[in-house]
């Protein structure tokens, strides 16, 4: 009864999608669902983003990657780059995922397994561009290319793309970063092979730095309306989530609200605004299992405060919640525990 809610409103999300298509246009959409969809729910996500158009998804790894088939109706490509066991690397193979690629024996169980079952790998090679973080260098692009090329010609991989990840510190070493990732690509062409897609840019890089984007945007936070800590609004893209609590009791002229650190509420955030019926109010204090928020007039149990959303009540977004705190708004998403009920506003 008085848990609280993480509302999801579908409309939200389709049009955020909308305007992040058009602003990246000719450029391509891929969904990053990882982290259970930043916390929104994968299933809602990925059923919304389907009815929305859109036919790539990023899960981060296979298991998620299958979550991820299940819940399509259509056959839109599904993209797992965490590194898999040999058993995954089967499970993917047989349910179609594209497979992102960051060193030579992940490429070479990849192969392997393909020809065991009898099935085209679908790989997407990384290189490492300077961020360090699962990628072949560009001293081991030219080997990994020719087992590629080996693979491709026994029918064992379908070279589905190359891609990296910026870093997104600065301008001026995302640009390195596209240098080197263009680069291999040309080392690519060169042996012959043409990849399906070309893919390098996250939701900042994306949405800001056009001259970046490759044929694909893996793009997760700017869809469901999270804009990057200390960084500007975004036109026309609002959260898509909000989260409700209700008044459990009036106590002193305060309101208390049935959500506390227990649910995964940093209780560091104090101090911020929330949406009452009465306009925004203060939060005072978070405790383990419900806050006290400044009172309005005629407040009364069973009343609804936003604690956070896309600010209709005067409350503040998780990325503002975030930077009261120093970190991201889907941080503030992700920690929200199950006790958060997750409902759908379609
Ligand atoms: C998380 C992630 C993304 C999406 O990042 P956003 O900033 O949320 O858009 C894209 N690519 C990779 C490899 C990621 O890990």
């Amino acid at each position: 009864m008085n848990r609280p809610e993480l509302r999801l409103h579908t409309p939200r999300l389709i049009e955020n999608i909308r305007v992040v298509r058009e602003r990246i246009g000719p450029s391509e959409l891929m969904l990053v669902l990882k982290d259970d969809a930043y916390g929104h729910g994968l299933a809602w996500a990925v059923q919304a983003a389907e009815r929305a158009g859109v036919t790539w998804f990023g899960s981060y790894d296979v298991r998620s990657g299958l979550d991820v088939r299940r819940a399509l109706e259509g056959d839109a490509r599904i993209f797992a780059w965490a590194t898999s066991t040999d058993a995954e690397i089967d499970e993917a193979l047989l349910q179609r995922l594209d497979l992102g690629v960051g060193t030579a024996d992940y490429l070479d169980r990849i192969v392997a397994r393909a020809r065991e079952l009898g099935i085209t790998a679908r790989v997407h090679l990384k290189i490492d561009t300077g961020l360090h973080r699962n990628g072949l260098l560009p001293e081991e692009w030219p080997q990994s290319m020719a087992a590629v090329r080996a693979a491709e010609a026994e029918g064992l991989l379908e070279f589905a793309g190359v891609w990296s990840h910026l870093a997104e510190a600065s301008d001026a070493e995302d640009d390195e970063a596209q240098r080197v990732f263009l680069s291999a690509v040309a080392l690519a062409e060169e042996t012959g092979a043409s990849p399906q897609t070309l893919h390098l840019t996250a939701s900042a890089a994306s949405w800001w730095r056009p001259e970046l984007r490759g044929s694909l945007c893996r793009i997760g936070a700017f869809c469901y309306g999270i804009r990057s800590a200390d960084g500007p609004e975004l036109d026309g893209v609002v959260p898509a989530a909000e989260l409700i609590a209700s008044v459990t009791e009036v106590v002193d002229g305060d309101a208390v609200i049935g959500i506390g650190s227990f649910d995964g509420l940093p209780s560091t955030i104090a101090g911020v605004s929330v949406g009452t019926p009465g306009g925004p109010r203060v939060l005072r204090r978070i405790d383990h299992t419900s806050a006290v928020v400044e009172g309005w007039p005629g407040m009364t149990a069973g009343d609804e405060v936003t604690v956070f959303g896309a600010g209709e009540r005067g409350e503040c977004s998780a990325t503002t919640l975030a930077e009261r705190i120093g970190t991201v708004g889907e941080e503030i998403l992700t920690r929200l525990t199950p006790r958060v009920r997750r409902t759908i506003v379609d």
